[in-house]
């Protein structure tokens, strides 16, 4: 029997003078004639293998001469240390190569269309199209040793906890996420539709009432959304639910795991996360996924604003929900104009109609506004924004969704310019309570801020009818310097509540039977009080590994198109089959 396969990445010093057997890929190879390097690469790593006319038998030199990169090659040898000015610190094997005794290819490789290595500059169309030799890419294997590193021990934490792991059909119903969804005619019921589930929603609920009292599952979800930079039409959440829980119990778990999983890339995560209200994160940061890494608060200048006749305030004041928010930029008097065209110019791109400022430099405060108003109005605003000397005030008077998703924007600016981030910590924090209800201006409708299973708050409940707007969920995000790493909610356990909210949402009683008739049911034979929440795992994975979008994290992503590069995936079928789901082929589309 030969011997066992040795990882050529894990050789150290202390393996001196070992027989080895590699196997891998020939990352490089550097031919000086009677002496060759070759650097094999596995996933344990690299190693230096060398193929020496004086030491070496001929025909492993000779092989050697022959072997191309990405070749897979069998090499046995001796490992011996290099001798002191050889040692390559940049490489963990460095101390060490492998005096190579024989070389067998166990199979060739065409030229790659680009080189395997960390730092390329080959597209990312191309490397999608090649997934295969992206894959091979030391910095990607590393991503995907951190995903299942995370994914074991969040499994294990549940597991511990008393969570089972049980699987939800992909085959199911139209499930009420609120995206479109992906619809797969069946073949043997005609003209019937299934969709892929837009998360299990329905499905862990159902589970609670089957009493089940804890489950989870690393489930995959699709939705056909229209895709954003960095979105995947099908991605995984860890979706968990709970009988019985109050939120404590939900945001206990989640801490328990989230913080084993981002010690696995070596991140700490203070317990227990902070939280705020939906409100106060709106009120003081904007937004509804803060970046607590730094805090820069907005104020509210609408009580100095009003009444002061200057037209751009009077206008948004006058409307309904119009507001005028501001945000103090320590130092930020020092901007230049540029730079305030350019913050004007990002303001506007979220929605807003404009950005005022003012500049407080000594005694002298600049601002377009200041003619318009009195020095006293002038100094009511900067008191209200707590403007020192140094300091800049920015300002937007607007309708309050407009005036907060701007001035989020440019919080996030500001932190930057003034050097704020520290890359090195992640502040997670929760953000509950809510609103039940969003106001779709379009439809004319009210519509669920999460899904319709979203339980409302005891108090809030008599307004339901009378002022839906007003009434608070019990749900919660999780959120880590600004991005949202999941939500979920203590759920409607009882059928008559989830009517009730159904009929708010304009959801008939005829509706609500043919989408949700078994939900309905199940709520009539005893189910729990329950909630739970899900958590995107790409999203985490690529946080905890610091890559730049989720394809990094992602074996086989779409493109932002929604393209499989590799697969060529979508792609047309065969007449025959579209014929036996009883679906006719397309008319060939005109050029
Ligand atoms: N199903 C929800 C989602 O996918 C999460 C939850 O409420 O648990 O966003």
């Amino acid at each position: 029997m030969s011997a066992p396969r040795q990882p050529g990445g894990q050789l150290r010093a202390a393996d001196a003078g070992r027989s080895v057997l590699l196997k891998g890929w020939v990352a490089r190879r550097r031919d000086l004639g009677e002496l060759i390097f070759l650097t094999v690469r596995d996933r344990s790593g690299f190693v230096q293998v060398v193929f020496d006319r004086a030491r070496c038998p001929g025909e492993a030199v000779d092989a050697a001469a022959e072997a191309r990169s990405e070749d897979v090659v069998e090499i046995e040898g001796q490992v011996l240390l290099r001798a002191e000015g050889q040692r390559n610190r940049d490489l963990p094997t460095g101390d060490v190569e492998v005096l190579a005794s024989r070389l067998t290819f166990l199979a060739r490789s065409d030229t790659p269309p680009f080189v395997v290595e960390d730092r390329t500059n080959a597209t990312e169309e191309l490397r999608l199209e090649y997934r295969y030799l992206d894959l091979r890419r030391p910095i990607l294997q590393k991503n995907f040793v951190l995903r299942d590193e995370i994914a074991f021990r969040v499994r294990k934490t549940l597991h511990e906890r008393g969570f089972l792991e049980v699987e939800t059909p992909m085959l199911t119903r139209s499930t009420p996420e609120g995206a479109r969804d992906f619809l797969v005619p069946s073949r043997v019921h005609r003209g019937q539709w299934y969709a892929l589930p837009q998360s299990p929603q329905l499905f862990k609920q159902i589970l609670m009432m089957s009493g089940f009292e804890r489950y989870f599952q690393i489930a995959r979800c699709f939705r056909d959304e229209d895709l954003r930079a960095d979105r995947q039409f099908e991605f995984t959440q860890i979706d968990l639910e709970m009988s019985f829980p109050t939120e404590d119990d939900v945001f206990d778990t989640v801490e328990a795991f989230l913080v084993e999983a981002f010690a696995a890339a070596g991140i700490t995560a203070a317990r227990p996360f902070p939280r705020l209200t939906f409100r106060d994160a709106m009120e003081r940061y904007g937004t509804d996924r803060p970046d607590l890494r730094y805090d820069l608060p907005l104020c509210d200048l609408t009580p100095a604003a009003g009444g002061t006749g200057f037209a751009p305030f009077e206008k948004a004041l006058g409307s309904a929900g119009g507001t005028v928010r501001g945000l103090r930029v320590p130092g930020g008097a020092a901007l230049s104009r540029k730079r305030l065209d350019e913050l004007t110019e990002k303001a506007r791109e979220h929605g807003a109609g404009g950005l005022l400022w003012f500049k407080r430099q000594g005694a002298e405060v600049t601002s377009p506004a200041k003619k318009a108003l009195s020095p006293e109005q002038l100094d009511r605003i900067l008191a209200a924004g707590s403007v020192a000397d140094g300091d800049l005030l920015l300002s937007v008077a607007d309708r309050e969704k407009a005036a907060f998703a701007a001035l989020a924007a440019l919080r996030a600016e500001a932190a930057r310019d003034l050097k704020l981030v520290d890359e090195g910590r992640y502040a997670f924090c929760w953000v509950t309570e809510f609103p039940l209800l969003g106001w779709d201006e379009d439809a004319k409708a009210w519509f669920p801020m999460n899904h319709p299973f979203t339980g409302p708050r005891e108090e809030d409940l008599v307004r339901l009818e009378s002022d839906p707007g007003s009434v608070r969920a019990r749900a919660y995000d999780v959120v880590v310097n600004g991005w949202e790493l999941g939500s979920g909610s203590i759920r409607i356990h009882r059928a008559d509540l989830q009517e009730r909210v159904f009929r708010v949402l304009g959801i008939g009683e005829a509706e609500g039977r043919e989408r949700f008739g078994f939900l309905l049911e199940a709520l009539r034979y005893g189910a729990p009080p329950h909630g739970g929440i899900a958590l995107g795992l790409d999203r985490i994975c690529a946080i905890a590994a610091g890559a730049p979008s989720l394809r990094d994290v992602i074996a086989f992503p779409k493109t932002t198109s929604g393209i499989d590069l590799m697969t060529k995936a979508p792609a047309s079928v065969f007449p025959e089959q579209l014929r036996e789901l009883g679906l006719e082929p397309p008319a060939p589309r005109e050029r």
